[in-house]
């Protein structure tokens, strides 16, 4: 929590004075290079992190458990053959909780679906969630999120769209990618879905709907700051064991 203050306040640890200790990594590690390395292994820590936190509060929504929302699922893919494929978070289609309708990449309505026998209505189907963490202060996004903001996370809903094409049936599941910038501003799908968690929440409760989004919202924000600073400190820390001891840091 120390790290994710030291951010927003502008200042970062200071840099150990060694190289990422990945092992095919040779940049100067930083702050900012620790908390984005993709070459430690780190990477899939920040994600799972994320995942976990969001697949617990999903799953302690009312009339859903770990009986009907899975984790590292194949099943949605395995009708199409492409098993191989895992969604991080499924929802079952007919849980009661009411999906929402399916958008396009960008955030637009998506046209509905000619449906076919045993098709489902977009409110009874299932819901695919992949977890994407996208730094918008990389040097690939760094051009487009200046022009734009929430570039990166649109980036990374694009990227979602383009993994799973065909690989799973529009008619049973819709594909919600549950994309967060490293700044906290999340997708437009994800925003869509957290509304849709309020408001299935704020029906089987007494708690007004606004008050249930910022909760998801807040979620969504105490994962990601946990895991960005956990894995800026195992990163800066990792330097410094192979390094030597770090050079006296001027601000404790
Ligand atoms: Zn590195």
């Amino acid at each position: 929590m120390r790290e994710a203050m030291r951010r927003s306040i502008g200042r970062e640890q200071p840099p150990p004075g060694g190289l990422c200790a990945g092992p095919t990594c040779n940049v100067v590690q930083s702050a900012a290079h620790a908390r984005n390395c993709v070459r430690t292994g780190r990477q899939n820590f920040r994600h799972d992190d994320v995942k976990h936190a969001i697949l617990a509060a999903v799953r302690q929504m009312p009339g859903l458990s770990a009986a009907n929302v899975a984790v590292e699922d194949h099943f949605p893919f395995s009708a199409k053959g492409e098993g191989r494929l895992a969604m991080d978070i499924t929802i079952a289609p007919n849980t009661g909780f009411i999906a929402p309708k399916p958008l396009k990449e960008g955030g637009a309505a998506a046209p509905p679906i000619a449906l076919t026998a045993g098709g489902l209505q977009p409110g009874q189907r299932g819901v695919l969630l992949d977890v994407c963490l996208k730094d918008e202060t990389a040097q690939t996004m760094r051009y487009e999120a200046s022009k734009r903001s929430g570039a990166a996370a649109l980036a990374g809903t694009k990227e979602r769209f383009n993994t799973y094409p065909g690989n799973y049936c529009p008619a049973t599941y819709t594909l919600f990618p549950l994309v967060v910038e490293h700044g906290g501003r999340i997708g437009p799908h994800a925003y869509v879905l957290l509304k849709a968690f309020a408001s299935h929440e704020a029906a089987k409760t007494l708690v007004p709907r606004g008050q249930l989004l910022a909760r998801w919202r807040q979620r969504f924000s105490i994962a990601l700051q946990r895991t960005l600073s956990r894995s800026t400190m195992d990163c800066m820390q990792a330097t410094r064991a192979r390094d030597g001891p770090a050079a006296p840091r001027p601000d404790t």
